[in-house]
């Protein structure tokens, strides 16, 4: 019972994109609901006028206005709901139940009070709840649905002493809510299936332009991303106060660790890499990326030149730390980079392949300067070497 209940409920879909989709459908349809209210209401108070125009009969008239300004209080009420500027979730339920009461109110009152078109008004009546049942999630109209017909079953065998009367009524509102509630149904699954079809467009564009900027292999920004950023940070520099630093990394005696531990091996080395320098952007503001087959590049800002440093014997020590054996290696025991940087005053330089080139020429430095260290290169400042952290 209850797993048919879950099934229901959530029908093909799944619990969160089920409220997801439903939150998107509540929000768009509030204002719908608000019009929708006034007019029953408005509508409510010139029925009140009926009886005493057929009937000339004032005590039904009275009756009916009382429906009328309750109503027309209730529609108020959600509309003072409606303004506040934070709608969730429960605060459209509110508003729905009202909207209900005033649906019930307006359907009993026409039913009971208006002689012999009885069947026509409350069969109206429950079409108009039809075609608006598409507001609520489907469990939710059911509940009130049933709700609204017991109401007006009840109130009916009540009012109505002649058992023809009210099992006349029994059928016309069966028949009225379940029409109902098929509307109801296909609406809200219509509804959904748009509000679904267009999750998942968006789903798929941010999948294809996060494959566009990212290496597949390490996870990293890759080359074309790498391009596009570092002629945004060389354009858009921050003020000629800051340094911008641009750092290429190349791991060493890579093609002999290929060769003995197997392709395979190389990929999942190159992944542990990737994984460290996908780490520096937040732990310390640097850009990486993959340029090439185990090559990567970095770029970061500094207000003061000295902290280069810092940054780079960061990136030795953690590459350090993988600890990934590497019996190849002419230069350490475990896998290794050479780094060449370049520093530059924001501005000086105004395009990046030169910058690049910079950088490069650093790396060329590191590469035949004994490997396993970082070079770094600068305008401003004398070249110098930095060493791993765990270097004798
Ligand atoms: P050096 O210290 O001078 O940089 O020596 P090296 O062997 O690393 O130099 P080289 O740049 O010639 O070697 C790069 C090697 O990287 C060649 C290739 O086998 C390997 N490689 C490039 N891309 C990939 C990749 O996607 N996966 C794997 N497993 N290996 C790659
Ligand atoms: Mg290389
Ligand atoms: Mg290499």
């Amino acid at each position: 019972m209850r797993n048919l209940y879950y099934s229901w409920r959530f029908y093909t879909f799944g619990r969160e994109q089920y409220y997801d989709c439903m939150n998107k459908v509540f929000s768009n349809n509030l204002l719908s609901l608000r019009q929708v209210n006034l007019i029953i209401a408005v509508f409510a108070g010139i029925f009140s006028a009926f009886p005493i125009v057929v009937e000339n009969d004032f005590k039904k008239a009275g009756i009916c206005a009382v429906v009328a300004v309750i109503a027309l209080l209730l529609s108020l009420y959600s509309n003072f709901l409606m303004q506040q500027i934070n709608i969730k979730n429960r605060l459209i339920y509110i508003i729905s139940m009202i909207f209900y009461t005033n649906i019930t109110l307006f359907g009993t009152y026409l039913g009971i009070w208006s002689n012999a078109d009885r069947v026509v008004s409350i069969f109206s009546c429950f079409l108009i709840c039809a075609l608006l049942l598409f507001l609520n999630p489907p469990h939710f109209n059911f509940f009130l649905t049933v709700s609204a017909m017991v109401i007006y079953i009840v109130s009916s065998i009540i009012i109505n002493k002649v058992p023809r009367d009210w099992i006349f009524d029994i059928v016309n509102v069966t028949i009225a809510g379940v029409i109902g509630l098929f509307f109801n149904w296909s609406i809200t699954k219509l509804r959904m299936g748009m509000e679904l079809s267009t999750t998942k467009l968006e789903e798929e564009r941010s999948k294809y332009l996060d494959q566009s900027i990212l290496d597949e292999l390490t996870q990293l920004r890759n080359r074309r991303d790498f391009t596009n950023t570092f002629h945004r940070y060389v354009v858009n520099f921050r003020t000629t106060d800051d340094y911008l630093c641009v750092a290429i990394c190349d791991i060493d005696f890579f093609k002999g660790y290929n060769d003995h531990y197997g392709h395979p091996k190389g990929d999942d080395c190159l992944r542990a890499v990737g994984g460290v320098l996908n780490s520096l952007k937040e732990s310390m503001g640097v850009y990486a990326a993959r340029v090439g087959g185990e090559e990567f590049a970095m770029l970061w800002f500094e207000k003061d030149v000295t902290h280069v440093d810092t940054v780079v014997q960061h990136v030795m020590k953690l590459i350090g730390d993988l600890k990934i054996p590497h019996e190849k290696s002419k230069v350490a025991k475990h896998v290794s980079m050479s780094i060449g940087i370049f520093v530059e005053r924001c501005g000086a330089y105004g395009d990046t392949q030169t910058l690049y080139d910079l950088a490069d020429k650093a790396l060329y430095s590191a590469k035949t300067g004994g490997r396993n260290c970082a070079i770094v290169h600068g305008d401003e400042i004398k070249n110098y070497k930095i060493l791993p952290p765990d270097a004798e």
